[in-house]
Order: C-alpha cells, then sequence, then structure tokens
C-alpha cells in the first residue's frame, strides 16, 4: 500500500516509510492510496470470526506485503491479549470497554501494534527515537507498549499538573529505553514542540525521529478494530448501530470512520466534546477556528487543534454536506460531564470515566432525536485512572485494578523542560 501526503507536496511512501517517518516532509499526515471494502459475506458471518480474524482482514490491505502475512498475524495476536467488551446500560445505550489493556486506556492497542511493526521494519538496522507529546494516555501507552523494544528510544513530553497521578506515574516511572519529559506548558505546547523537532535539521540529521502519535498510520489504523468488535456483539440483535466517540486528536473516531469505509455498516458517529470543541463549532458554523485548549476534568480530549480532522475531511473529500450527514458533534463542560457520571452510576448502576461520560452525553442528545437508533459510547479509559473526580462524584471507594496498583508505588523520574531549546539540548545531548 501507497500513503500519500495530505498536503500533496511530499512523494508517495510505503507502510514502511510512513511508519519510520510519522509525518510527511511537507508536515502533512500520510493516508492510504486506496481503501477496498472488505466482502458482504465477511461483514454477514462476522460473529463466527475470533478478534485476531477480524483484525487481521481489516488491516491487511494497508500493511501487507510490507509486512508478510504471517508477521502481521503475530503482531495483532500479541497486540491484542485482552478483551473488549460491550456492556449494555439501556435499551438504546451500549458501552464499548476498551480499557482492559496494560494500561488502561484505548490507545494500548495502536501503540502496542506500532511498536512491532517498528520492531520489524527495524531489525538489525538503526536507532529509532520515537518523539511523542501526550496529554495523558498516548505516554502511557507509548511507554509500555515500546519498553525494551530493541534499538528504540522512546521520548515523551507532557504538560506538567495537566495529567492524574496515575497517568504520570505511567510515563515517568519505566525507565529503560523511555524518558519522560516533563513540560512547563500545556498538551498544545509539547504537540508544537514535538512538530519544530520534526523540522529541525540539526536534529533529524543526527536522529531518526518518528512520532508514535495518532498522526502515525501504524498507531492511527489499528483502531479501527474496535468498531469491528462491537458491531459483531451487536449486530444480530440491534440495528441502527451509531458510535460516540470522546475525541481528542480525532484519531479514534476518524478510525471509525475508516471502518464504515472498509464497509462496516455503521450509521452515524458523534464525536463528543468537552469545552474543547472546534468541530463541534465546526458543524455548526463550517469554519474552523482553531484555539488554545483549556483545561477540563477529561483532559485526554483538551486540544485546541485536533491533528486528524484534516484526515476526516479527506475521507469525505472535504465535503462538508457528506460529513454533516456522517457525524455530528456535541460539546458538554465538566459540570455536565459530572451529572452524567453520576447519572450513569445511579440509573444504571455502572462507573464511567469522565471520558465516557462525555461519549454518554453524547448518545443521550442523538437518541432525543433519532430514537430508534443504537448508540454505543466507548469507554476509553479505565474509571480508577481518574480517581480524584470519581470518586468525588459516585461517592465510592473504588479498588484498584492491578495494572494500576502496580505503578502506583514507583517512583517518577523526569526531565523538565520549559521550551523548544531544551528539547532540543535533550535530544543532541
Ligand atoms: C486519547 C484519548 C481520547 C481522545 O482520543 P482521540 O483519538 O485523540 O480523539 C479520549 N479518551 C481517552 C481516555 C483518551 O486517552
Amino acid at each position: 500500500m501507497k500513503y500519500y501526503s495530505l498536503n500533496r507536496k511530499a512523494k508517495e511512501v510505503s507502510f514502511k516509510d510512513a511508519v519510520i517517518k510519522g509525518l510527511a516532509d511537507d508536515k502533512g499526515l500520510y493516508f492510504p492510496k486506496k481503501i477496498t471494502p472488505l466482502s458482504k459475506s465477511f461483514f454477514k458471518n462476522i460473529d463466527t470470526l475470533s478478534n485476531v480474524e477480524i483484525a487481521f482482514e481489516a488491516i491487511k490491505q494497508f500493511v501487507t506485503p510490507e509486512i508478510p502475512e504471517g508477521i502481521l498475524k503475530k503482531i495483532i495476536e500479541e497486540t491484542l491479549c485482552f478483551d473488549f467488551p460491550v456492556v449494555s446500560l439501556s435499551k438504546n445505550i451500549s458501552t464499548l470497554e476498551l480499557f482492559h489493556g496494560p494500561t488502561m486506556a484505548f490507545k494500548d492497542v495502536g501503540a502496542r501494534f506500532m511498536a512491532r511493526c517498528l520492531g520489524y521494519f527495524n531489525r538489525g538496522t538503526n536507532q529509532v527515537t520515537v518523539l511523542v507529546a501526550t496529554s495523558g494516555d498516548t505516554g502511557a501507552a507509548v511507554a509500555n507498549g515500546f519498553l525494551g523494544v530493541k534499538d528504540v528510544n522512546v521520548v515523551i513530553l507532557y504538560p506538567s499538573k495537566k495529567v492524574s497521578d496515575i497517568q504520570e506515574k505511567q510515563i515517568t516511572s519505566l525507565g529503560q529505553n523511555i524518558s519522560a519529559l516533563e513540560v512547563q506548558g500545556t498538551f498544545d505546547d509539547c504537540q508544537a514542540m514535538v512538530k519544530n523537532a520534526f523540522l529541525d535539521k540539526d536534529i533529524t540529521n543526527k536522529i531518526q525521529l518518528t512520532s508514535a502519535n495518532s498522526i502515525n498510520v501504524a498507531r492511527w489504523l489499528p483502531q479501527m478494530f474496535y468498531f469491528f468488535f462491537a458491531y459483531k456483539k451487536l449486530y444480530k440483535t440491534h440495528k441502527d448501530i451509531v458510535f460516540s466517540v470522546p475525541s481528542g486528536n480525532f484519531g479514534n473516531v476518524c478510525a471509525g470512520m475508516m471502518a464504515q469505509q472498509l464497509g462496516l455498516p455503521i450509521k452515524h458517529f458523534i464525536a463528543a466534546n468537552n469545552d474543547n470543541n472546534v468541530v463541534t463549532r465546526y458543524l455548526k458554523t463550517q469554519l474552523y477556528t482553531p484555539v488554545k485548549s483549556v483545561q477540563t476534568i477529561s483532559n485526554a480530549m483538551d486540544v485546541g487543534d485536533p491533528s486528524n480532522f484534516i484526515r476526516i475531511q479527506e475521507i469525505y473529500k472535504n465535503k462538508f454536506d457528506s460529513l454533516q450527514k456522517n457525524l455530528s458533534s456535541f460539546s458538554f463542560n465538566n459540570t455536565q460531564t459530572r451529572v452524567a457520571m453520576f447519572d450513569i452510576y445511579t440509573k444504571h448502576g455502572y462507573v464511567a470515566d469522565p471520558h465516557g461520560a462525555v461519549g454518554y452525553l453524547g448518545c443521550k442528545t442523538y437518541l432525543e432525536k433519532n430514537t430508534k437508533a443504537h448508540c454505543v459510547f466507548l469507554e476509553t479509559a479505565h474509571p480508577t485512572k481518574f480517581l480524584d473526580v470519581v470518586e468525588q462524584v459516585v461517592k465510592t471507594k473504588q479498588d484498584l485494578p492491578k495494572q494500576i496498583q502496580a505503578v502506583i508505588a514507583n517512583k517518577k523520574v523526569a526531565t523538565t523542560i520549559s521550551n523548544y531549546s531544551d528539547l532540543k539540548a535533550f535530544l543532541l545531548l
């Protein structure tokens, strides 16, 4: 499969080069040249297939032959070593739990898949440095997914005091090939510094940099799997399946749209936003006006200018009408999110994290006008990753899962930086 740059000034590359480079030379995100829908019979019989078989069919065209089929199967098996349960909350609402991986947020799948692809491409050759900005969960998933991968160094930038304590421990306590940089600034500052580094010849002449944000195709595309897994569990009993995706950088919802392009019968998408609502505003006004991100209790979605929105525009060929038919977006503030967490707990006996709660609100709003649909919100992180808010709202002590217990006692090791020259100095050290 060839990938082209969405800025259309750089040359086409193979899957391998798209993974290693992350971003094209013209700063554009890569996009696959062709999307071939899967057969009707695949969808009809999807409930007879295992998750690994489904994932293999879904991603095969995007990564083979650069990754041979046998190796791809193995990578997928290792990536998907946990469950993806669908929990029904009411007649119209279910949640797809994406938090059963090692760092308990949905980013584990993309990070594990990408780490293994990079490990395969990199075998016996040069050192690669994965440079990544995180609002919390990416850093955790990447640190865990890449830990111990040979010849890959990982440098993670996170905004100081804007990630949860557990997220910070997950990012800063692993050691080995993982370094954590605590940035005096916001997530957007972290992301801007990473982008600068990719364009800085002083750095790129010396170090092979790659990204592990959802701009990287190997991080982004495996997120298609979730939508197939939920469909498999629901299609025999529910029609008109709609997904509400708590969105920040819009990689996850965009991956859902790729699944739909492959023929997965999804009726509609909802991008559920917190106060960082540039896309909600865009769908109302047709004006895309990024603003600086503001801090909320669903911090992984505190993104002012979502990188993957350009891929969504590409999927819909920049046609506003087609996009609007397929995507709704609603935004909810902290108070509404807390009320939703309380309601989900008292009405349905389910403890949701703040991101999932925003997704739930997306379902509720959509269902007001679309009463026949079945809405699945993605529960993108385990509630105990956001322990303070969750315990405050549901007023019951939460048991910590073993993955969380394991990091809490670890020691934080991070280097504080405040601007781009600090980052440059660190990388060139
Ligand atoms: C990253 C993240 C999101 C946002 O996902 P995007 O793909 O960036 O839109 C939502 N919830 C949680 C818990 C996350 O970690």
